[in-house]
């Protein structure tokens, strides 16, 4: 892992070329990171990989780079979603912080009966993730996705996507663990029985799911249920393993 900084930047990108660098993020290159002109920098786009780079020219409020070579090829993330119901904001932010981490390649915010958020804010959100993909050395940044009601993601769900459905409460939510019978699988299990296909992980709010929620995503056909094991975990949290289960048993965890 280097110490140049990494930029996110929108322009194509190649050897030789020169992109000009604005606003925000040419205040923080020459003032929060006080480069000057032949300082390096890496730079990558979501599309064209990874290059060296250098600036150029610093002026009060704008800086320019010139790529060098292509450090790493483009190289696409596991095909793994996060659906998760918005929380308080800080909570939200980390989910979304630590998601960018564990390689998510969608951000869904998803609205259920017992979400305590509305909405969620995509344009701060955005930069949030911005900032945890350059951090984390990825060659994207995950879209984050305006919140939606669960029921609407569920109706327009392409059935080639698993569903792994984070349930903390079992078949009859009534009970503190579920019912005997139907209590979601250990997530290691479940997952090591999947094929290689898309998947998504959907994370509930602080007050969990209705029994009227539960059982419609449960019989749904693409639906996985799974457990976190014998404690309940903040959605944060449920998140974060959850995530990390499946790269390590799924996705790019592995060898
Ligand atoms: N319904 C829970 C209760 O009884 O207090 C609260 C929900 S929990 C704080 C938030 C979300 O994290 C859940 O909806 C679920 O998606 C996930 N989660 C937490 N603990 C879990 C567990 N042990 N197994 C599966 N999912 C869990």
């Amino acid at each position: 892992m280097s110490a140049t900084p990494r930029l996110h930047v929108t322009p194509d990108l190649g050897e030789g070329v020169d992109i000009p660098i604005d606003g925000d993020q040419a205040h923080y290159l020459t003032r929060v990171m006080r480069l000057g002109v032949g300082d390096p920098v890496r730079v990558f786009n979501g599309r064209d990989g990874e290059f060296n780079a250098s600036v150029s020219v610093v002026t009060r409020s704008t800086a320019g780079l010139a790529l060098g070579r292509r450090l790493r090829e483009q190289a696409a993330a596991p095909d793994l979603w996060l659906l998760f119901a918005p929380l308080k904001k800080a909570r939200t932010d980390f989910v979304v912080e630590k998601a960018v981490e564990m390689g998510a390649a969608e951000i869904q915010p998803v609205l259920t009966e017992r979400t305590d958020a509305e909405t969620v804010r995509v344009d701060r959100l955005l930069r949030l993730a911005v900032e945890a993909a350059e951090q984390t050395e990825r060659l994207d940044v995950p879209p984050v996705h305006q919140a939606m009601k669960l029921d609407a993601v569920l109706r327009q769900w392409d059935a080639g996507r698993l569903l792994i459905f984070a349930d903390e409460a079992g078949d009859e939510g009534g009970r503190p663990w579920g019912g005997e019978t139907g209590r979601a699988g250990p997530i290691a299990e479940v997952l090591g029985k999947l094929g290689e296909s898309p998947a998504a992980i959907l994370i509930g709010p602080e007050g969990g799911f209705s029994p009227g929620e539960r059982k419609r995503v449960r019989d749904l056909p693409f639906v996985r249920p799974v457990s976190l094991g014998p404690r309940i975990l903040r959605a944060e949290t449920a998140a974060v393993a959850a995530l990390a289960l499946w790269q390590a048993i799924r996705g790019d965890w592995r060898r």
